[in-house]
């Protein structure tokens, strides 16, 4: 069964999403089998998500995810990465289908409420980057 790494970002919990969210996934058939709040400093968000740091956003996206708390978890179930990427919708808010995170509750492109892994090989990455072996059961 596979796990993917979810992120609910600060423009979401900043405005108090956390549980609609989780609803979400849940409803989609995903588990939540970790899970945490911190507030990450701007050097571990650069480090998160250093496969963008050459991309003209990068300075506003580790802006904007180390602003506020964030609460981070592991999701499990059938497909977990492409079901979880499908609840989240399109990146840009303004191409999410209907019915997805980002089309209810994205505020822009940068400020998109969720993240989510995009690969077996990333989400086994990102999961190592946040949990510890005994926070995984
Ligand atoms: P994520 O990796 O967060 O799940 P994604 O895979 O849909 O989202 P990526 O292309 O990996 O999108 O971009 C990572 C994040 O960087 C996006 O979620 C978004 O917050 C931000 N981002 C991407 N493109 C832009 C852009 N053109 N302008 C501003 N922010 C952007
Ligand atoms: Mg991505």
């Amino acid at each position: 069964i596979e796990r993917t790494l979810s992120i609910i970002k600060p423009d979401a919990t900043r405005r108090n999403l956390t549980g609609k969210i989780v609803a979400m996934f849940e409803e989609a058939g995903l588990r939540v089998v970790a899970s945490k709040r911190i507030h990450l400093t701007p050097a571990q968000a650069g480090a998160f998500y250093a496969v963008h740091k050459e991309r003209p956003f990068y300075g506003e996206l580790v802006e904007q995810m180390s602003a506020e708390p964030v609460v981070v978890q592991v999701l499990e179930g059938e497909g977990a990465i492409a079901k979880n990427r499908e609840v989240m919708g399109a990146t840009n808010p303004a191409n999410a289908d209907e019915g997805t995170i980002r089309k209810s509750f994205a505020l822009s492109m940068g400020e998109n409420s969720v993240h989510g892994s995009d690969a077996p090989e990333t989400a086994k990455e990102e999961i190592a980057f946040f949990f510890s072996g005994i926070e995984l059961v």
